[in-house]
């Protein structure tokens, strides 16, 4: 008898079919002789819907109230798919993300887990109930009810998976795994059986939204096995593993897209040290996170700097450039979100040279400009307009020999 804890996105509880579909196959996992977790989230696009009527009712988004209301989304799933496991004749109780003791700090919107104290979905587990989580939230240490930012419910199943100690935290989705590419962007996309944690770090952080970066860490840190599948076919998907020596590396695994970014310029920077620490003390102290950092070479002691922030904190970015432009000596701050970044990432990269080279021939041939570059050692990521984006990856995935017979 193994321990799973079972995560549903949004699609996979998108209406009542889908809602029964999922309480079926949790009846038979458990019928099966399994213990199971369930963690839900919010039927379809019911999140998105909800940020909307909050942008309605107001210009201005209020952290803690933004957060009481979207929780509801995942309250509505995980009371229907507890009502429709109980009619497969399967008890269950649902929890939200306080009952099941999700302790968070208090970052309203993107709150992280601070302590797991799953005592109530033990005592349910002893009971031989199946307890069904709201994913997605938690409450602070200030007892507020957080979020954990979008796409959190990945990182509700693998937390409860580590802190349970469960054989398997599968995440079942509208795809049958993780692929070369979005499938929705590259129909020639194939399916990658098993992918290794560096790879999937790199895969979530540039656009691969099919798992919450923060999950992949988590389930990294914690040894918790990970296995994206799908809710549609049932059938086994891709299981993110640590890297075997036996595996064999591919020189590039995944391409990706990412056009969630926008750029910011401060212009006439004087060339000195220190500069760059004020500007970026300041964005970090607003907790902003900033992605991808270039620094033109100085032209008479001034240069230019750029970089990304995610467009959610372009405002909050951009007026806290302003303000230091001044302290700094700077003369300009620009934005731009019309922008993409496309990576390649593959763990092969580090021992093929030719591989840069090979990324920057295909963007040229194709006619498409490279404004940013930055590189890990096995990903390679250039910002590029955004209308150029999808086209870019179906063009990276031929080349690099990616696409599906
Ligand atoms: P869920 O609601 O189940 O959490 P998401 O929308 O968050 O689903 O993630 C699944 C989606 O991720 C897929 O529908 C797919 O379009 C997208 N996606 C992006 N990149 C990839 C990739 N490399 N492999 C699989 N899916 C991907
Ligand atoms: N419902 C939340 C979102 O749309 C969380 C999730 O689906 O993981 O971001
Ligand atoms: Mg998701």
């Amino acid at each position: 008898m193994a321990l799973i804890v079972q995560k549903f996105g949004g699609t996979s509880v998108g209406d009542a079919d889908r809602i029964r579909a999922v309480a079926d196959h949790v009846a038979r996992t458990k019928n099966a002789g399994n213990d199971v977790v369930v963690v839900v989230s919010a039927m379809g696009k019911f999140t998105d819907d909800l940020i909307r009527l909050a942008d309605d009712v107001s210009p201005t988004r209020l952290p803690r109230e933004l957060d009481m209301l979207l929780t509801a989304g995942e309250r509505i799933s995980m009371a229907l798919v507890s009502m429709a496991l109980g009619a497969c004749g399967v008890e269950a109780a649902s929890f939200t993300g306080s009952q099941a003791g999700i302790i968070t700090d208090t970052d309203h919107t993107r709150a992280k887990i601070l302590e797991m104290r799953p005592d109530r979905i033990r005592d349910a587990l002893n009971a031989g109930l199946v307890p069904v989580v709201a994913g997605f939230q938690g409450v602070s240490t200030e007892r507020d009810i957080t979020t954990l930012g979008r796409g959190g419910s990945d990182v509700t199943a693998v937390a409860l998976a580590a802190a349970l100690k469960a054989d398997v935290c599968e995440i079942y989705t509208d795809v049958t795994g993780v692929f070369s590419a979005d499938p929705r962007v590259v129909v020639k996309a194939r399916r990658i059986p098993k992918v290794s944690f560096d790879e999937m770090m790199e895969i979530s952080a540039t656009g691969g939204r099919v798992l919450m970066l923060r999950s992949v860490e988590f389930a990294r840190r914690h040894g918790v096995p990970l296995h994206v599948r799908s809710s549609f076919t049932w059938e086994p998907g891709t299981w993110i593993v640590e890297e075997d020596p036996t595996m064999e590396e591919a020189v590039v695994s995944a391409v990706t897209d990412d056009t969630s970014e926008a750029k910011i310029t401060v212009g006439g920077v004087p060339d000195r040290p220190g500069i760059a620490a004020r500007l970026f003390r300041q964005l970090a102290d607003r907790g902003i996170n900033v992605d991808m950092i270039v620094q033109n070479t100085s032209a008479k002691g001034i240069t230019d700097i750029s970089f990304t922030v995610a467009k959610t904190d372009l405002a909050a970015a951009s007026e806290t450039c302003d303000k230091v432009k001044d302290e700094i000596g700077a003369t300009e701050v620009t934005s731009d979100d019309n922008i993409g970044r496309v990576s390649i990432i593959g763990a092969g990269m580090k021992s093929n040279p030719g591989v840069t080279a090979l990324m920057f021939e295909t963007l040229f041939q194709n006619d498409i400009n490279i404004e940013m570059i930055s590189t890990s050692s096995i990903r390679i990521s250039c910002v590029m307009r955004a209308e150029k984006v999808a086209e870019a990856v179906r063009h990276l995935h031929t080349a690099f020999g990616l696409d599906a017979a």
